[in-house]
């Protein structure tokens, strides 16, 4: 068997016994049990619970990234103008899955060590929006950053534009309103602080999505990532592909575990905010300068130190396994997450436990003892 660490990674997270139990448990005909489509359609309505929205959702058979292609593919038609809000690695991202589907890309680009700024963001709409939907990623995981949808989202809608966002990283961990911040189609996946097994994207998809999606001039040119076809499943009782049954009753289990959790929200602050202050006092630098999420924390890699050498340390000495990043973050940044199931304050210590022995054997001297900073601080809050 493989030997399993402790997954201290921005995604996949730890899975629940629960939820793992949930997932072996003998299964029905999915597409032909009426009773699984009343259970998909119930499991939906708790992940709009959680999203707080009344829109409809859909979970996919696939992780995040299809959730991301589906919403693009089923939104762009050959020239549509999509405005890409980016300020990091996915930000960016969205720029592909736009041209894929013949969509012109327009760029609005924000520091990438900052949050998206509003006024900026104002400025430039007040001169152009004729878009026809904008992208913009919650948490850009790579670098941590956090982007307030509260303010983002309403601005676009206000001009019209349909509202497109990744919360991949942040769902289940960060405050989203999906109603009152006007999102029109949010993405998550199971595996991040859902934590689920991974493998299954989940949406919500406004009246104004099925809208555009109806009055599109030309079909949309996927099956797989095509959203309309979803629209009427339950009354017609038929799902376009099998639905990874097993993996979605892992999900309700998981969703049920949130939802009965009414601090999650506030454990994930309380540790974001902990570990951030732990890791200044240490001599650490954080490499964004605002816009913190309190899924993950990402730290610059000291001088002098190989962080793939660091995380092999970790994991052969302590069995814990944190991240590096990739793009043009790789190799300079170290990330934690502290998300889902470990958004937990044993398990938090013991890794900056672990991370402070890594670097000191590597030479690098910490200013305090990181694991004790991290729990008088959280005591204190
Ligand atoms: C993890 C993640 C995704 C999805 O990537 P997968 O490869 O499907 O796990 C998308 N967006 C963000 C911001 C993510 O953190």
């Amino acid at each position: 068997m493989l030997k399993v660490p402790y997954v201290m990674t921005p995604g996949p997270t730890e899975v629940r016994e629960n939820v793992r139990l949930a997932r072996s448990v003998r299964c029905t005909n999915p597409d032909l049990d009426a009773k699984f489509y009343d259970f998909y359609r119930e499991t939906c309505k708790k992940i709009g619970e959680l999203l707080k929205t009344k829109n409809e959702v859909r979970i996919l058979g696939g992780e995040g990234m299809l959730g991301l292609e589906a919403a693009c593919a089923s939104l762009t038609e050959k020239g549509d103008r999509v405005l890409v809000i980016d300020n990091g690695i996915f930000g960016e991202g969205f720029a592909d899955l736009v041209k894929l589907y013949d969509g012109e890309v327009v760029f609005f680009k924000g520091d990438r060590r900052e949050e998206i700024n509003l006024e900026d963001l104002r400025n430039f709409l007040d001169k152009d929006s004729n878009f026809k939907y904008a992208t913009v990623v919650h948490c850009d995981t790579p670098s941590g950053v956090l982007n307030d949808l509260s303010k983002i989202c309403p601005m676009l809608k206000e001009k019209g534009i349909l509202t497109l966002v990744d919360s991949v990283s942040a769902m289940g961990g960060e405050n989203l309103e999906v109603d009152n911040w006007k999102i029109d189609i949010v993405v998550g996946g199971s595996q991040k602080c859902i934590s689920a097994p991974p493998g299954l994207s989940l949406l919500s998809i406004s009246k104004d999505v099925f809208a555009a999606m109806e009055n599109r001039r030309s079909p949309i040119k996927s099956f797989y990532c095509n959203l309309l076809i979803w629209k009427n499943y339950y009354e017609e009782k038929w799902f376009p592909y099998t639905p990874p049954i097993s993996d979605i009753i892992a999900l309700r289990t998981a969703v049920d575990n949130i939802l009965a959790d009414d601090g999650v929200l506030k454990r994930h602050e309380r540790i974001g905010r902990s570990v951030r202050k732990a890791i200044i006092e240490a001599g650490l630098h954080l490499y964004t300068r605002n816009g913190y999420s309190n899924t993950v924390s990402v730290i610059e890699v000291p001088e002098g130190i190989d962080e793939k050498k660091l995380r092999k340390y970790m994991v052969d000495n302590f069995n814990v396994m944190i991240a590096g990043s990739f793009g043009y973050l790789e190799g300079k940044v170290l990330r934690i997450g502290h998300m889902g199931e470990n958004a937990r304050e044993n398990i938090v210590v013991y890794t900056l436990y672990s991370l402070q022995k890594a670097l000191e054997h590597f030479g690098f001297k910490c200013r305090c003892d990181i694991s004790q900073l991290f729990l008088e601080e959280i005591h204190s809050l």
